[in-house]
Order: C-alpha cells, then sequence, then structure tokens
C-alpha cells in the first residue's frame, strides 16, 4: 500500500490568524520562494519581486490580510515564531521605507501597491487560490515559481499539483477509515497508537511527543488568551469580542464548571475564544483550519474541566485521533473551504472533536466511527457565506455551536452498542460529492447566502473572499 503520509503537524500547525488559506498559506508561498532563491544563491542579485494574486487570492486583497501575510512570508518570517506584536511596526517600515529586507537579509525596493498584483478575474487552471512569486534583477527575470494554497495551510508548487502528494515512508499507511480500522484490529491497537507508530517513522519519539504537547498547550493557551481580551475585532464590522463577556458569567453563575445547565455554554465561550483571537490576528492552531480552529481545544478544555486529573497521554491520543480523522477527509475530500464549503471546515473540525472525544471516553472503534460520522453528518451542505469576507460572522459562533454538537455526536455514538448504519468513507464521500456540487457563490465569494442577505455587508460587490 502507498497511501499519501500525513502528519499530525501538517493538521495542527500553530500559526497566526486569520485565514489558514488566506494567510499561513501565502506566508509559507513566499518563505518556499525565498528558500529556493537562497539555495541557489540568488538572493544578493534580486532586486525586486512582484507576487501575483488569482482569483479569491485576488479577491481577498487587502481586507483579508493575503498581502501583510506574503509581506512577512518575503521578510523571512515564520507563521510559528512570529511575534504577533511586531507585525503592524514591521509592515509600518515597509510603508515608510518603500524597501523590505528580503528573507531578513537582502534589501530590495518594495511597494505593496505596485508589487502585489491582484487578478481578481482571473484564477490558474489548477486551483481558486493561486499566486505567482516572480524575481527580477533590474530588467531580467532570475525567476519565476506559482504556488497554491489548497486549504489548512498546505501550500503546493505547481510542478507538485498533480501528484498524489509526498510518499513518506510509515509502518501503517492508510487513505481510508475501512484500512484505518484493519490496522486497529490486526495491532489490536487504538487509532491513536496507529498515528503515533506512523509519526515514530517520521521523528523521533521525544520529538514527537513534545510537539504533540506543544500543540495541545497552545490550543488550550489560545482558549484563555481569548477569554481574557476584550475589545472589537479588526476589519470594519464592529464586532465586539463575545468571550469574555460569556466568561464573566459563568464564573458567576457556576464559578465549579459542574452545573451541567451550564456546558453548552463553557464550550461556547471556548470555542469563540480562540477564533475571536484568530479573527484578531493572533496566535491559534489550525485544527485543521484556521476558521474552525476553535472546536478541536473547546472539545479538549471540557474534557479537562469533567476530568481534572486528565494526563498528557489521554490529551495526546485526542489530538492523534483527531487528527487520523482529519487525515481522512484530507485524502478522500478536502479541508478546503474554497472546494467544500464550511462542511469542509467546521464539519470536519467537529467530526474530529466527536471520534477523538468518544475514542478517549472509552468508546471502541464502531463508536468512535459513529460519533465521527454524526459530527459530518449533520454539516453536510454547510456553505461558506462569511459576511464582509472576514473570518467572523457567522464562523466564530459557528465553533460554538459545533463543538456543542461535537460533544453530542459522542454521547449519541457512545450511548448505543449498535452499527452505524453509515460509515465514516460514506460520509467523507457525501462531503465531498455535496461539495463538487454546491454552487461556487455558496462557497468562495461572500456573494451569496448570509453575505448578501444579512444587510451588513458594507458593499456586495467588496466583500472579500472568505477563507480560513
Ligand atoms: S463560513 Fe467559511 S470562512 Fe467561516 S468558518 Fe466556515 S469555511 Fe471558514
Amino acid at each position: 500500500m502507498t497511501a499519501m503520509g500525513i502528519s499530525i503537524f501538517d493538521l495542527f500547525s500553530i500559526g497566526i490568524g486569520p485565514s489558514s488559506s488566506h494567510t499561513l498559506g501565502p506566508m509559507r508561498a513566499a518563505n518556499a520562494f525565498n528558500a529556493l532563491l537562497r539555495a541557489d544563491n540568488q538572493l544578493d542579485a534580486v532586486t525586486i519581486v512582484t507576487v501575483e494574486l488569482y482569483g479569491s487570492l485576488a479577491l481577498t486583497g487587502k481586507g483579508h490580510g493575503t498581502d501583510k501575510a506574503i509581506i512577512l512570508g518575503l521578510l523571512g518570517y515564520e507563521a510559528d515564531s512570529i511575534d504577533p506584536s511586531i507585525i503592524a511596526d514591521a509592515l509600518d517600515k515597509i510603508n515608510k521605507n518603500h524597501s523590505i529586507q528580503l528573507a531578513g537579509e537582502h534589501t530590495i525596493a518594495f511597494e505593496p501597491d505596485r508589487h502585489l498584483i491582484y487578478y481578481s478575474h482571473q484564477t490558474l487552471p489548477q486551483h481558486t487560490n493561486g499566486l505567482r512569486f516572480t524575481a527580477w534583477s533590474h530588467e531580467d527575470c532570475l525567476r519565476s515559481e506559482t504556488y497554491f494554497s489548497v486549504g489548512g495551510g498546505f501550500i503546493v508548487h505547481e510542478t507538485d499539483f498533480n501528484c498524489p502528494g509526498e510518499h513518506r515512508p510509515h509502518p501503517y499507511p492508510f487513505d481510508t477509515a475501512a484500512e484505518l480500522f484493519d490496522h486497529c484490529q490486526n495491532q489490536n491497537s487504538s487509532i491513536a497508537d496507529i498515528m503515533m507508530a506512523n509519526e515514530y517513522a517520521w521523528r523521533p519519539e521525544n520529538e514527537v511527543r513534545e510537539g504533540v504537547l506543544r500543540i495541545k498547550n497552545m490550543m488550550l493557551e489560545s482558549i484563555q488568551t481569548g477569554l481574557h481580551t476584550e475589545g472589537t475585532l479588526p476589519g470594519g464590522l464592529n464586532v465586539e469580542r463575545r468571550a469574555p463577556t460569556l466568561y464573566a458569567r459563568l464564573l458567576k453563575n457556576d464559578p465549579g464548571k459542574n452545573k451541567a445547565v451550564h456546558v453548552f455554554t463553557w464550550l461556547n465561550a471556548y470555542a469563540m475564544a480562540v477564533n475571536e483571537e484568530n479573527a484578531a490576528g493572533n496566535r491559534i492552531v489550525t485544527a485543521p483550519t484556521n476558521g474552525a480552529a476553535g472546536i478541536v481545544p473547546a472539545v479538549m478544555q471540557y474534557l479537562c474541566d469533567t476530568c481534572p486529573d486528565i494526563s498528557d497521554d489521554i490529551l495526546l491520543q485526542y489530538l492523534l485521533t483527531a487528527a487520523a480523522i482529519a487525515s481522512l477527509y484530507k485524502k478522500k475530500a478536502s479541508i478546503s473551504g474554497a472546494e467544500m464549503g464550511c462542511q469542509g471546515e467546521v464539519g470536519v473540525a467537529c467530526s474530529m472533536a466527536a471520534g477523538a472525544l468518544a475514542a478517549v471516553s472509552g468508546g471502541n472503534l464502531r463508536q468512535v466511527e459513529n460519533a465521527a460520522e454524526i459530527g459530518m453528518e449533520h454539516h453536510l451542505g454547510l456553505t461558506c457565506d462569511p459576511i464582509a469576507g472576514l473570518v467572523q460572522i457567522p464562523c466564530i459562533e459557528r465553533n460554538g455551536i459545533a463543538a456543542v454538537q461535537a460533544v453530542n455526536a459522542a454521547n449519541l455514538a457512545l450511548a448505543e452498542e449498535r452499527c452505524c448504519k453509515i460509515r465514516l468513507d460514506n460520509i467523507i464521500a457525501t462531503m465531498r460529492a455535496t461539495g463538487e456540487a454546491m454552487s461556487t457563490s455558496f462557497k468562495e465569494t461572500s456573494l451569496d447566502g448570509l453575505a448578501k442577505y444579512s444587510g451588513l455587508s458594507p458593499d456586495p460587490l467588496s466583500v472579500n473572499v472568505p477563507e480560513c
């Protein structure tokens, strides 16, 4: 079997908001371009870099932060290590000086209005999120590279677009839930064990464990930061952060976190806290995308609340199981809102959290499968139509609702012993078919649905393309 190996670190990556397709992917592409220039000793010869943006990346434009992400990437900043508090100053300096330090080491002229070129009415044939970097030495083109930001922060160079993906040797390859469950049965192992065994083929054991713990800590930290940060989110919609208010009310009414009547509100507050951090451009973990980043952490925090003595090992199992489920969607459908609508982002995150919660709650394989299936089944057809192209309305609230649904899906699956009528592989195929049949206006343009009829979009023709 030669299944593509997707690591937990591909699916859960530490980055900044608001969009994995429109922030994280373009930033990674800029760094990848710098790396090629450096590898071929071309950096010093560069006098100008132009970046052409196509399709939804062009439509997103300045309002969605793609321009800033590209500039930060050209400067050599990486999404997982940049300090969000330096971003405003770094960008200010470029606007004043009309120059950048390419890859942090070579000064070239750069004016965002001239050197970032938006082709709003053109889409490259391979994918809606295309961007081309060209390095010039005066009039001569030194090199030109085209990348696609395909969801969840993943980027693909144009020469690799039709390749099935990087083949990393690993002991338990799987593309489908059926193959994954076969490994579990044959090895008498859990989904998390299988995922971990594959990770160990790619990295030393201590590195895997430390890396997953770092993800866990970052997820829980982003909840705390969001719960304690008040204010208005950027972008012009004047959306107030709601998580701190919910949190203050919960502290008053349920300080011990033990009243069943408040469970949903805690979940809402946790998920919304993360997504408000994302909308503010702060640090979060993609899970599996930025726009859906609140669901997996919220359910993990719920686990910590309900089992105060929970060990890191259990939380690692939770994250590994969630990642295994996400990898099935990535391989057989897509986790990109541009391709699948919101079912591919919030729906997938709900499925991940539901299956993972069932697994660490003692569910057998069928119950885990059933939980993941239920988590997606009731998101089928969910459109992506955020107002003004900002990852705020309905995205933030939608994460809270989906976190509650994930817990509900796990509870329902755990309450029954019966085999699920619909298998996880079938629901993934259904999601893909539904996404492919969905009108483009509901999955990448903000020109329809809530964005069109809410009465809140500032100018229906100038909205940004949503993607997270
Ligand atoms: S509505 Fe669109 S932008 Fe918002 S979370 Fe869903 S996929 Fe992301």
